[in-house]
């Protein structure tokens, strides 16, 4: 029975190293990848034909003879199968099918039109994804459904443990998920898949120790250590807006006074602009706004910036210096050898990630500042379903670059 076990485990193996190899090299030739791996002709013949028939691989023309028969080509077939990425947050379920690269193939938000919490929130994330699966008649091509959530979550077992502002506990969502729909599901931290997206998809393919940090309504953290993600004893690694950068303050969710998440996210930018005009300092981002102050976004924030409004400015300054305090404290502790920022403060900012940058740099202790890179996120528009795209694809195929 042993020998049955380890030769089914070499089988899946070789069945990786062969798809990965097709689809970081392709097109490539059988007798190719066989002198590549170093693995036997018959075998890699026989896991091609597997792969062609689930439709990972096609047959893709001829390639050039190097002396015998012309090799027919295989490439990777993205399109073969597919998954469905979600992103649960405060204000909506978002849902996607992708391909197997990771590409938004069709996408529909479902914007809670009040509030939800507890099992509302479960129960509406169930009545989107019933809507949005019910196009689908034939789900044999679909891999499974791959939800991202903020909060602490338990991966290796699919629970979300605590989500303070959704007011979730200990719910087994994947469980449920799996029960209802009868498709296979994943269930991850929004910024852990994040950082693992930028691992696999975006500009931390070359780094194994790399931090992926996000500043937007709150500031939250991934963490790739030795090129897993590192989630500490409960999961609950990487909160980094929990982190205390001052003794005095607003008191915060989480209980305690002086979290960076409070000195620096949008909600403590947005008080400190309304604050500026009530003193009747002179704004363009009033006039963005339309006068209306309840109209003021992150996203007017960021034209105010490109206009060079000196209050917006002198906003952004304090707001990197602070944050870099927590940042420099990152590097002394993880010595990475990349940064990357997301989030809505910092998307479309480059003069944001330029003073961080030069703030870190100076402060941090010189040895681990040495090949240290800090750049703003590069995954585009849909990263939320890319990143659940790529917690997917890591399990299933161990995908990465
Ligand atoms: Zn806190």
């Amino acid at each position: 029975m042993r020998r049955t076990g380890d030769s089914k485990l070499i089988q899946e193996l070789n069945r990786f190293i062969i798809l990965d190899m097709i689809r970081k090299h392709g097109p490539i030739s059988r007798s190719e990848i066989a002198k590549r791996n170093g693995i036997s002709p018959t075998t890699v013949t026989s896991a091609v034909g597997e792969l062609i028939r689930d439709g990972l691989v096609c047959e893709d023309g001829i390639g050039e003879s190097s002396g015998g028969r012309k090799p027919i080509m295989l490439r990777f077939y993205p399109d073969g199968q597919f998954l469905i990425g979600i992103s649960l947050t405060n204000t909506a379920v978002t849902i996607a099918e992708l391909n197997l690269e990771a590409n938004v193939r069709h996408k529909e938000r479902f914007a809670y039109d009040k509030p939800l919490s507890g099992d509302d929130v479960i129960a509406y994330l169930f009545a989107s994804l019933e809507q949005f699966l019910s196009r689908y008649d034939d789900r044999s091509k679909c891999l499974g459904i791959s939800i991202i959530v903020p909060g602490i979550v338990d991966a290796a077992n699919g629970a979300i443990r605590y989500n303070s502002k959704l007011n979730l506990k200990n719910v087994p969502l994947k469980e449920l998920v799996e029960a209802k729909f009868g498709l296979k599901t994943w269930l991850e931290n929004d910024a852990n898949a994040i950082a693992l997206a930028e691992n696999s998809f975006g500009r931390g393919t070359h780094s194994d120790n790399m931090l992926y940090v996000t500043v937007g309504e709150g500031v939250g953290m991934g963490i790739i250590v030795n090129g897993a993600i590192f989630r500490g004893h409960n999961g609950g690694a990487g909160e980094f807006g929990h982190t205390v950068v001052q003794q005095t303050g607003t008191r915060c969710d989480c209980g305690n006074i002086g979290c960076l998440e409070n000195n620096v996210g949008w909600p403590e930018i947005y008080s400190r602009i309304l604050s500026a005009h009530a003193k009747g300092k002179q704004t363009v981002i009033i006039e963005l706004a339309g006068g209306d102050v309840t109209r003021i976004s992150p996203a007017l924030f960021r034209a105010a910036l490109q206009q060079n409004d000196q209050v917006c400015l002198d906003i952004m300054e304090e707001i990197a210096a602070t944050l870099s305090i927590g940042i420099v404290n990152l590097v002394n502790l993880f010595n990475p050898s990349l940064i990357i920022l997301g989030g809505e403060i910092v998307r479309d900012n480059p003069l944001f990630v330029k003073r961080v940058r030069e703030q870190v740099m100076d402060k941090a202790l010189f040895i681990l500042t040495d090949g240290l890179e800090i750049h703003a996120t590069a995954l585009g528009e849909e990263f939320p379903m890319v990143a659940a795209a790529a917690v997917l694809l890591q399990d299933v195929f161990h995908f990465s670059l």
